[in-house]
């Protein structure tokens, strides 16, 4: 089938690589600059941070088997550092499943399947039309550039964007919008911070509860980085989605504060320092199905959202999308 792929995180790509080894003709469509969605890296002069997805889980066989494909290439790699746990002043070591990371940095895993996929990127979908020979068109808003040509021909269409943004483009008469309203994702703001020293703080990542930071890591620590010494903080989901609107300037005051109260680094004259803020991070609310099908549409909306946040759950419903469109 001719398939068109809305978003090219780690679901849309999971799909498209399965589909396509299964003899499927698929294009993805990405707003971004780059692959990867959420799995992604921010480059700052030296200094490079995986601000969103920090690592991921590989439990399930399939995604395993994809994962050690990319281990062979170099492009993912287990990252065994020290965890640690701080819940209500107790300091315990954090326990769970093996750590996995994109190497060199997080989008690696992202670019290792896109490899031989046909990605077509800055382009926003704005909306999808049924012709009438039943096929879907894929409109785009307008770009930088001014207008970007629709796509058509295709016989069905993967969303993977996040549930917020699949709300939008998929039509009304989509048999699962009812299940992607109940839905609940949330922001987080991540804070990057360099530093000109190497330093060892004991540990490479701390899981925090109840305060307005949930997570740093020494993103340094990770395999096959480089030399500069990098942090990442990231505040909790209730804080983030509290404070969404809050300036700038005050959010990363106040996260520079926790973090150097955790880390006892001097954070504050850093070389350097800057936020982004995540609108659609983890998920709080999910439909747990592994993807919604329309199957008199051909139309399937997938995505992390919909097997409960985290990159395993998006490749498991990428995938899933991918064998629905084996039995449409
Ligand atoms: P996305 O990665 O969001 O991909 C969707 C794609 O759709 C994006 O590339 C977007 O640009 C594109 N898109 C959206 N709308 C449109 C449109 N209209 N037109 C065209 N393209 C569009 N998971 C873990 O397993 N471990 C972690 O440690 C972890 N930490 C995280 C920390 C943060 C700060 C964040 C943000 C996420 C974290 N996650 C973590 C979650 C993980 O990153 C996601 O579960 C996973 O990457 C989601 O993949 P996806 O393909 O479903 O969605």
């Amino acid at each position: 089938m001719r398939v068109g792929i809305i978003g090219a995180g780690v679901a849309g790509l999971c799909a498209a690589y399965n589909l396509k080894q299964n003899g499927h003709d698929v294009s993805l469509f990405d707003k971004s600059r780059g692959v990867g969605g959420r799995l992604s890296t921010r480059y700052a002069g030296a200094f490079e941070y995986d601000h969103g997805a920090q690592y991921f889980t590989v439990i399930d066989p399939q995604f395993a088997s994809i994962v050690q494909d990319a281990v062979a290439q170099g492009a993912v790699a287990r990252w065994p550092g020290r965890a640690l746990y701080l819940k209500t002043g107790l300091l315990t070591t954090d326990t769970g499943a093996e750590r996995w990371v994109g190497a060199p940095r997080m989008n690696s895993f992202a670019k290792f399947l896109a490899s031989d996929l046909d990605v077509v990127l800055h382009c926003r979908v704005q909306s999808l039309k049924r012709e009438n020979d039943g096929s879907w068109t894929l409109i785009f808003e307008d770009g930088e550039n001014g207008p970007i040509q629709d796509r058509g021909g295709f016989e069905a269409i993967i969303c993977t964007a996040p549930s917020e943004q699949a709300k939008l483009i998929l039509p009304e008469t989509f048999s699962g919008h009812a299940e992607i309203n109940q839905t609940k994702m949330d922001a987080c703001f991540a804070l990057m911070i360099g530093l000109e020293t190497p330093f060892d703080i004991g540990w490479d990542t701390l899981r925090v509860n109840n305060l307005p930071v949930s997570w740093l890591s020494v993103n340094s620590s990770k395999p096959k980085r480089g030399e500069a010494a990098t942090l990442v903080v990231h505040a909790s989901p209730e804080w983030s989605n509290q404070n969404v609107d809050t300036d700038r300037d005050t959010i990363t005051n106040l996260m520079l504060d926790v973090t150097a109260a955790l880390t006892r680094l001097d954070v504050s004259n850093a070389s350097h320092i800057s936020l982004h803020r995540w609108l659609y991070a983890s998920v709080s609310k999910s439909p747990n199905k592994p993807c919604l099908v329309d199957t008199s549409q051909n139309l399937i909306a997938a995505g992390d959202w919909c097997l409960g946040g985290r990159v395993e759950g998006a490749a498991l419903s990428g995938l899933a999308a991918a064998e629905a469109i084996d039995r449409l």
